[in-house]
């Protein structure tokens, strides 16, 4: 399977912008997939401006419910149709910022799945839990609090809904530090083993993405890493050129 490298620009980004990046983008071939995940506003007109290149879209949150009275709130469905095949949940900015909990993760994980998007649900353990060795304790919690038993085909027998998970260590995000390759490949095995435990054959081949402070000089080590199925990029994402040699060393 080709790794995959995802960008999450965050609240950034602009209209006038989209032109020039989708432009850099439109022509390159890297060996890895390519999944863009812009302010929801961007899906549409990224989408357009990349012009049938192979660049997936995906969103950075998304509702529990899929329509109604939810003032402010986005429709997994309404993703999807303005483009995105993907959407991130349960990222540590909206754990934080929103008080997001595994179990409302869970929720979203489920709508995303029923409205045809592959969740990238995200798990990492703050510096305080690694200082005290609870690191894989806390990772453990929250992929058994965050992933819904569609992922693993229980609900229509046979058939295995696609999903993705990030490893995002929140000390490591937007802070231009990492863990040691020791620890990364580590944290992975463990994430690997439990997804086996909790989700069975589906958890086997599901793909395990790194993130925090990923960037064109860390890249090739960190991609090389056992277990590790591709990146979310958060500031090196922006650079439309950061971004592909990002890519290029996948
Ligand atoms: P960063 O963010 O690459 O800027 O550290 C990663 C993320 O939060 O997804």
């Amino acid at each position: 399977m080709p790794q995959l490298i995802a960008g999450n620009w965050k609240m950034n980004g602009t209209l006038a912008g989209i032109a020039a990046y989708a432009a850099a983008l439109r022509p390159a071939s890297p060996g890895a997939e390519l999944l863009v995940c812009p302010p929801a506003p961007l899906i549409a007109p990224l989408r357009a401006a990349l012009d049938g290149a192979p660049v997936a879209l995906g969103a950075q949150d998304c509702a529990v419910k899929r329509s109604g009275a939810h003032t402010g709130d986005l429709s997994a469905d309404l993703l999807a149709e303005l483009g995105a095949t993907h959407v991130i949940l349960g990222h540590s900015e909206r754990r934080a910022d929103h008080a997001e909990s595994s179990a409302t993760v869970r929720e979203k994980a489920r709508t995303a799945i029923a409205a045809g998007l592959v969740p990238i649900i995200c798990v990492g353990e703050t510096e305080a839990e690694r200082d005290s060795g609870e690191a894989e304790t806390v990772v453990r919690a929250q992929l058994a609090g965050s992933l819904p038993e569609e992922l693993a085909g229980q609900t229509v027998p046979g058939v295995v809904a696609p999903g993705i998970i990030a490893y995002e260590p929140v000390w490591a995000i937007g802070t231009g530090r990492t863990p040691t390759e020791e620890d990364v490949a580590a944290m992975h095995a463990s994430i690997r083993a439990a997804l086996r435990r909790q989700l069975g054959a589906a958890g086997a081949t599901m793909p395990i993405l790194y993130g925090g402070s990923v960037k064109p000089s860390n890249a090739a080590s960190l991609l090389a890493l056992p277990e590790v199925g591709g990146a979310l990029v958060g500031g090196a994402s922006l650079k439309a050129e950061d971004f592909l040699a990002i890519a290029s060393a996948a």
